[in-house]
């Protein structure tokens, strides 16, 4: 058992029904000849007088719920008047330890937070809590030395497309530490500015490297806060926008191939990931049928191709040579009519510079971070966590992603 310093174990006491063991009891008293301390500045004072006895779940002992009763003093601090003394276990009001509050945070990261609350026979909300204290002590006692190079990136979030379903997230991408720095609402300048702010001025004047889509907003703050940061669009987001494109020509030439006839429809039925998975990886049947559709003229087949060979563009080195192959993967991308891959063309020639950027900072940043916390953001934010609130995710995510520090406990079962 954890010892607190002025404090001591009086009586412990199990309550059984049936010849069950229900309830664990134990209460604390202070010790006779160590004076409080006051809760504000922690300086011992002398005692004034005793509140009402409280109580405080505990981490439960051989799977029986457990709790603490104590009676806290108030102390007569000099410089703080009469004050509630300070509980070594608790924190605030909250009517959880803060053994129990660790024990809960740490094993929400494995189960889900109604589960946990489960097992430990508790409610969500104090799971929720429990994340939220051991979040916030955690953002608290973080280091932000030596982040060079961060990824910023929008995430969807719940239903619906209006602007409060989105979410910015900031990510540390250097490759001796990958983690989850910031979350906020929506994706406007706004936002990306409060993240940056949140961070610190010596943060992000620190940086090398900043990684991006091609999303408007983030363009601008990121060129207006860290002008020294050489900008790279990543790949993870290209090749985002390609496969959409792909699957625009793919849906329009479907509905249009229907009206015609069924048996010409046949052939796009189904094909929706075999085409936009990277071509090499397709095996087995779906491997004939793209074969198949790739034989035909259809507009998909071409504007697969274009997909397929834009990926090319990433084994270069020289960036000289990325920038004459992105010159002739666009000259023919115009001349596919095929407007969604048009559209792409004219993007990424819009921001050749910093698609290039990636050549140049190449070997300095981990490619795949952003698309490697990307996937594990959405299956945190996926619905059947069933989390009921905004800020309940944010601690989720911060949880499960950042690598905050964890305050000591002595209690660490999992
Ligand atoms: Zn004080």
């Amino acid at each position: 058992m954890q010892r607190f310093v002025g404090f001591v174990y009086q009586e412990v006491r199990m309550h059984c029904r049936k010849g069950q063991p229900y309830s664990i009891e134990i209460t604390l008293a202070s010790h006779g000849g160590i004076r409080g301390r006051c809760s504000q500045c922690q300086q011992p004072a002398p005692s004034y007088d005793r509140l009402p006895e409280r109580r405080w779940s505990f981490v439960p002992l051989w799977g029986i719920p457990t709790c603490f009763r104590y009676a806290p003093r108030r102390v007569q601090c000099p410089k703080h008047g009469v004050v509630v003394e300070h509980i070594p276990w608790s924190e605030g009001k909250r009517p959880v330890t803060c053994a129990m509050m660790g024990f809960l945070a740490r094993w929400a990261r494995r189960l889900s937070w109604r589960e946990t609350a489960q097992v430990f026979q508790t409610s969500w909300e104090s799971v929720y809590r429990s994340v939220e204290w051991f979040v916030q002590w955690g953002l608290a006692h973080r280091e932000l030395q030596g982040v060079e190079s961060i990824g910023v990136d929008e995430i969807h979030w719940g239903h619906g497309l209006r602007a409060d379903n989105f979410l910015t997230v900031i990510y540390q991408i250097d490759a001796h530490c990958r983690r989850l720095l910031w979350v906020g609402k929506r994706r406007s300048q706004a936002t990306l500015r409060r993240g940056l702010k949140a961070l610190g001025p010596e943060v992000v004047k620190g940086l090398r490297f900043v990684c991006s889509d091609m999303w408007k907003p983030y363009l601008q703050v990121i060129a207006a806060q860290a002008g020294q940061a050489l900008h790279v669009l990543d790949r993870f987001h290209i090749t985002m926008h390609l496969n959409q494109a792909v699957d625009q020509v793919r849906r329009a030439e479907s509905s249009r191939l229907r009206a015609k006839s069924k048996e010409a429809a046949q052939r796009l039925k189904h094909m929706r990931w075999p085409l936009l998975r990277r071509g090499s990886r397709v095996r087995g049947r779906a491997r004939q049928r793209l074969d198949a559709l790739l034989a035909s003229k259809l507009a998909t087949a071409r504007a697969w191709e274009l997909k397929e060979t834009f990926f090319h563009l990433w084994g270069y080195k020289s960036v000289i040579w990325a920038g004459a192959f992105l010159d002739y993967w666009c000259f023919r991308a115009m001349r596919s009519r095929l407007e969604p891959m048009k559209k792409v063309a004219r993007m990424l020639r819009a921001h050749e510079e910093l698609l290039l950027n990636w050549f140049r900072a190449k070997g300095e940043i981990s490619t795949g971070a952003v698309e490697g916390l990307n996937n594990k953001i959405r299956v945190v934010t996926r619905r059947s966590y069933g989390f009921r609130t905004y800020n309940a995710m944010e601690m989720a995510l911060y949880h499960t992603l950042g690598r905050l520090p964890e305050p000591e406990s002595a209690h660490k079962f999992c």
